[in-house]
């Protein structure tokens, strides 16, 4: 019995130790990814129901290892917080999604916003957000108001009133806020309305049931009465068939993303679609 108990102790150690040695190993090749530009920005497409056409994008991080193929964001998200380095990927992303859109304006193809993710990491770090922010700006020359920083409704409410201050700061360099997963992270509605944001992104979760769940279909309600009530745009995500997005057109004014419009996908890709949705 003393064997079989420790041969079981030997065999749950050596999984942990794999676990943490996978992590460590991830950890440590995405510090040299960021330095030899394995990184990469997929640009996935936004829709205006009131313009009919593909109106803007969020950027979202992929990881081209030279072993391992595409990685994506689940596979190295949490290991890149916990090992320091989101901010950097976060930083390296908004720099490049920048100056790509600033390309794209330059073409004249008709982009209005382009939007990145703020890990909660980042947004912790007011004052390096800013800076970095007004360098991605500066140096991309793009104008701030094309820029939307994403900012989930958790980190948000980890610390609403020193949050409420970052968030009027961020604003007053011009560019657009939005409340990224909203529905998911408990907010106070006496706090919501001090919030100084543009947009109300619903999360997928909220989304992939319609229209025939219930509780999904009083909380969509809410949130675009909400939105209605604080004049912010709401935009409803993880869109992926035609009887959602039928649904979601009563509500005026509201933006669709979803594997329907388009998955995440290269620069070029975005920029032929782009190209192809009919101007204004
Ligand atoms: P998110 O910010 O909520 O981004 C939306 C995710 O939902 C993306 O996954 C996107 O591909 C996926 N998605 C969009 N439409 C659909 C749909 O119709 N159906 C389904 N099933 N999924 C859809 P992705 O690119 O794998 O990213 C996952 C998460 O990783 C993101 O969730 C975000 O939290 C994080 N992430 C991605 N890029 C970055 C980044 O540059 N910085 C930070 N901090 N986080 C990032
Ligand atoms: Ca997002
Ligand atoms: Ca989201
Ligand atoms: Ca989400």
């Amino acid at each position: 019995a003393k064997d079989s108990e420790r041969g079981s102790y030997a065999f749950y150690d050596s999984i942990l130790t794999e676990a943490a040695a996978r992590k460590l190993y991830i950890a440590n090749e995405l510090r040299t990814a960021i330095d030899e530009n394995q990184l990469e920005v997929h640009y996935q497409p936004v829709y205006s129901l009131n313009d009919q056409r593909i109106i803007g994008c969020e950027a979202l991080v992929r990881w081209q290892h030279p072993l391992h193929g595409m990685m994506m964001p689940a596979d190295f998200i949490t290991i890149a917080e916990d090992a320091g380095l989101i901010s950097t990927i976060d930083n390296w992303v908004m720099y490049h999604a920048c100056h790509q859109a600033q390309q794209w304006l330059q073409q004249g193809l008709a982009l209005s916003f382009m939007s990145v993710n703020i890990s909660s990491r980042l947004f912790d770090r007011g004052d390096f957000l800013t800076s970095s922010l007004q360098k991605a700006l500066l140096d991309s020359g793009l104008p701030s108001h094309y820029l939307e920083l994403e900012i989930t409704e958790s980190s948000i409410m980890q610390d609403p009133s020193q949050s409420t201050a970052l968030l009027h700061e961020l604003r007053n360099t011009g560019v657009r806020l939005a409340i990224d997963d909203f529905g998911t992270g408990y907010s106070s509605l006496s706090r919501l309305k001090h919030l100084p944001v543009d947009k109300f992104k619903i999360d997928r979760t909220f989304v992939q049931n319609l229209p025939h769940d219930a509780g999904d279909l009083a909380i969509i309600r809410a949130i675009a009465y909400l939105s209605d009530s604080f004049d912010l745009v709401i935009q409803a995500e993880g869109v992926e068939t035609r009887e959602q997005a039928d649904f979601l057109q009563q509500y005026p004014g509201i933006l669709l993303q979803g594997y329907l419009y388009g998955k995440p996908m290269p620069a070029a890709d975005f920029a032929t679609l782009l190209a192809d949705s009919p101007a204004p």
